[in-house]
């Protein structure tokens, strides 16, 4: 038995504004992730099995390891499609907002998004989302939108409507936003839901490797330059950084998605409890930030470069250059040594 934790007033909402909707839009954050595919690909197979005509459109590509999920194919790239895109959000009846808690995160999609005037619904799982849907359904303490997305359709009394294409998408966002449940990933209830994502026919073991273990030998070699060459360690702060410049990233052919968990590969390290990972991205530097135990990675990243995220993952954008963030990032250091765990 899972526990009812979406109040059940929302999900009435939910229940009257699907009814009334034909055209349902589903957005997602920049940069698509496996959950932000996983939850938002998740809904879409639902509404198709209740005979809408749901579109999912990302504000910018996907990486080419999330491209075998069912439904991928059909999903519209804002940047590829403005026009078509538009016409979309324009003839919609509801939009879904999913796996962000601000529109500013929908990058260039944000506008043309906040221009409708259609009910909009939030389901997320990131902290303090900010007022711009009708319905929000926000539950910060758990650890994918997928799960949400699961929990959601089974409160609509839909579980039967779960088929094979969308149990392996919510599995593959719940396990992406867990670093294969190897954080964040406590709770006994998640694998309550494998188990039934399982009895749906999920060969989870597959999904971990299709995602995992499909990289090109560009990419090993970048990580292995990264480790080698640009992985700076502060050992008094329990701290890594590894930079990568945009030379860097040409160097090793670099495509979307290349960099993906980059940034989690310092945490193995004894003694490391907080790592960030910067890297060039049109003009701007784009950071992550981990962290293990009670180290509050959002914080920083929320103090330094106004980004936010959860306690152990987040993210931050920002233009300066590249040496004046390691600089900003270097000289502050020092104020968060109390946060670490002694
Ligand atoms: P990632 O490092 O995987 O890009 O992001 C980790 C988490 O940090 C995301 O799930 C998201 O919550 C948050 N995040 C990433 N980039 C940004 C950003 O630019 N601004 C904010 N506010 N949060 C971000
Ligand atoms: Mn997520």
């Amino acid at each position: 038995m899972i526990s009812k934790i979406i109040p059940e007033e929302l999900i009435h909402k939910v229940q009257k504004h699907i009814s009334n909707a034909e055209r349902i839009v589903i957005v997602v954050h920049v940069g698509p992730d496996g959950d932000a595919m996983g939850s938002s690909l998740g809904l879409w197979h639902y509404l198709m099995t209740l005979n809408k005509e749901p579109v999912i459109i990302v504000p910018t590509a996907y990486p080419d390891f999330l491209s075998w999920m069912p439904g991928s194919e059909c999903v519209m790239v804002y940047e590829e499609n403005k026009e078509t895109s538009e016409e979309f959000l324009a003839g919609a009846d509801l939009i879904f907002a999913l796996d962000f808690n601000d529109p500013k995160r929908m990058g260039n999609l944000s506008d043309a998004v906040m221009a409708t005037t259609v009910p909009k619904i939030l389901v997320d799982h990131h902290l303090h989302p900010s007022d711009f849907a009708d319905v929000v359904i926000s539950l910060p303490e758990l650890s994918s939108t997928s799960e949400l997305i699961f929990r959601l359709i089974c409160r609509l009394g839909d579980f039967s409507k779960i088929n094979l294409a969308g149990a392996e998408c919510i599995y593959t966002g719940m396990m992406t936003d867990t670093g294969g449940f190897t954080y964040n990933s406590n709770k006994q209830e998640i694998y309550t839901i494998i188990s039934e994502l399982i009895k749906l026919g999920v060969d989870k073991d597959d999904i971990y490797r299709k995602v995992f273990n499909t990289y090109s030998a560009d990419r090993l070699r970048l990580m292995g330059f990264c480790l080698y060459k640009k992985m700076k360690i502060y050992p008094e702060y329990k701290a890594a950084l590894i930079t990568l410049t945009a030379k860097e990233l040409s160097m090793f052919n670099f495509k979307n998605g290349d960099s993906e968990g980059f940034v989690n590969i310092p945490l193995s390290i004894e003694g490391v409890d907080f790592s960030v990972f910067m890297r060039e991205d049109n003009e701007r530097i784009k950071l992550s930030f981990r962290s293990q135990g009670t180290f509050p990675a959002n914080k920083v990243a929320t103090d330094l470069f106004n980004g936010g995220g959860h306690l152990n993952a987040a993210g931050a954008e920002s233009s300066a250059s590249m040496s004046d963030t390691v600089a900003k990032f270097e000289d502050a250091l020092e104020n968060y040594k109390d946060f670490l765990e002694k």
